[in-house]
């Protein structure tokens, strides 16, 4: 780099979409890595970054949030540089460890039933390892990093999405770079939206997950909040269950916390709640960090006003699910041998049953699948052998965690960034961002770099 003000940003993702988010940045002296995915769509070794590009010792990490497509891999690159420190927010290091603990148990199930001899990718002594790496900070409170004599500051800002979720800013010589991670705007219950920060940037990076999903301006979340409630509604009066598939981190709580209003204030009837999977396990977490932190609004004791129980074990395909009630269960896609895939198959034959789907599910998935299945046309589950008809309702409500892609816009906008860098979503929905800046006086002669798998780009 000729210009020690130049920037030099390596994508080590090498997958085109969202794949494992890692992205290797050299700022003047500084070696930064910024996230350690591991892609949910793919097996073994391939499922992680190019750490290859990384060609001398890492300053330090920071972790934006603890999704495994930002998280997954973070002790085999920690392992490489450990004494690089982890920056990121306290809800986010409490969290880090027991997410991996569930990826490294998954990883241990599929090296048998799958047969992947690589797995696991790390041993379990690595997550205790980098426990002790953890640097928090506070959100928008600047921490300066000296290095042959130059100076960087580091501020992570609160970006909703999930708790502990942040963006990250670095300064360096009067430029401003900034990097939103995943982002929600709007406040949940259990988490507020992203507080990002004002002025001009000269670097932007983004993502754009929703970047091919048109939100209709009659369609606003309170509506769809109002739907979803009304289907759990008739469903529960018509002598039916309703699952619910969600994600472990942050959309479970939130959508028991929802169900619990709903239950006090009469809108949802009295009915027996399940619960099960990872997401009740975090429930202890989000508790001891709402008292600690006061980043997160989840008790404990949701749970038990909502008298929560676990799943029953003995589910059988196409024996409906009993007692009828309200299931809250993880994974969100449905995936395969997962508390939500075994109870759709419970219920999917049986048409007073619903299944809400509340997030994104990659076309992939059996929750995909499911969604793209027309009523009465038939639907298997190849790993319980079984194949019924679609005669539930089965209803998609768009509760995104992540921001649309019009407030994104509006964001780099007012940030009037000389270099906008497109991240994390499809080549579709980065298209659709990539023609908005060029169309846009403000962004038009911004430099836009799509930032393509395993590639380096000086901004
Ligand atoms: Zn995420
Ligand atoms: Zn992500």
């Amino acid at each position: 780099m000729d210009d020690d003000c130049t920037m030099k940003l390596t994508n080590l993702n090498t997958r085109d979409g969202i794949g494992a988010n890692s992205m290797f940045v050299e700022i003047g002296p500084f070696k930064i890595l910024i996230d350690a995915g591991l892609d949910p769509k793919s097996i073994g070794r391939e499922a992680l970054p190019d750490y290859s590009f990384i060609d001398s010792a890492l300053d330090f990490m920071v972790l934006t949030h603890c999704h495994l497509d930002h998280l997954g891999s973070l002790p085999v690159i920690m392992r490489r540089h450990p004494q690089a420190p982890i920056l990121c927010s306290v809800p986010t290091a409490n969290l880090a460890p027991r997410m991996l603990i569930n990826s490294y148990n998954v990883m241990m199930r599929q090296r048998e039933e799958l047969h992947i001899p690589e797995y696991p990718l790390y041993p379990q002594s690595d997550i205790h390892a980098i426990e002790k790496q953890f640097m928090t900070l506070p959100f928008e409170r600047p921490r300066i990093f000296d290095k042959d004599g130059q100076e960087l500051t580091v501020t992570l800002y609160a970006s909703g999405h999930i708790p502990g979720a942040a963006g990250v800013l670095f300064e360096y010589k009067h430029r401003r770079v900034f990097f939103t991670g995943d982002v929600l705007f709007r406040n949940m219950n259990i988490i507020r939206g992203a507080a990002f920060p004002t002025g001009k940037l000269d670097v932007l990076v983004t993502e754009t997950t929703r970047g091919d999903t048109l939100r209709k301006t009659d369609h606003t979340y309170e509506e769809e909040l109002k739907r979803f409630i009304h289907t759990i509604h008739r469903t529960i009066l018509q002598g039916g269950s309703v699952l619910i598939p969600v994600f472990a981190l942050g959309r479970m709580q939130e959508v028991l916390f929802i169900l619990n209003e709903a239950m006090r204030d009469g809108a949802i009837p009295e009915c027996p709640v399940f619960a099960s999977g990872l997401g009740v396990a975090l429930v202890d977490h989000l508790d001891a960090l709402t008292k600690k932190t006061g980043l997160v609004n989840f008790r404990k004791k949701i749970l038990q006003d909502l008298n929560a129980k676990p799943l029953a074990r003995d589910l059988m395909p196409g024996v409906d699910l009993q007692p009828k009630g309200i299931y809250v269960l993880s994974s969100g896609m449905l995936v395969e041998s997962t508390p939500s895939y075994l109870a759709a198959a419970s219920m999917l034959g049986h048409p007073h049953n619903a299944i809400c789907f509340v997030g994104y599910c990659d076309p992939d998935t059996p929750g995909g699948r499911l969604l793209a299945t027309p009523h009465d046309d038939s639907y298997s589950f190849p790993t319980l052998d079984y194949v019924t008809r679609v005669r539930a309702h089965v209803e998609r409500f768009d509760m995104s965690g992540h921001a649309d892609r019009e407030e994104l816009l509006d964001f780099a906008i007012n940030a009037s960034p000389r270099a906008i860098v497109l991240t994390h979503g499809d080549p579709s929905a980065r298209a659709w961002f990539e023609d908005e800046f060029y169309a846009h006086p403000v962004t038009a002669s911004a430099k836009i770099i799509n930032a393509e798998p395993s590639m380096y780009y000086d901004v």
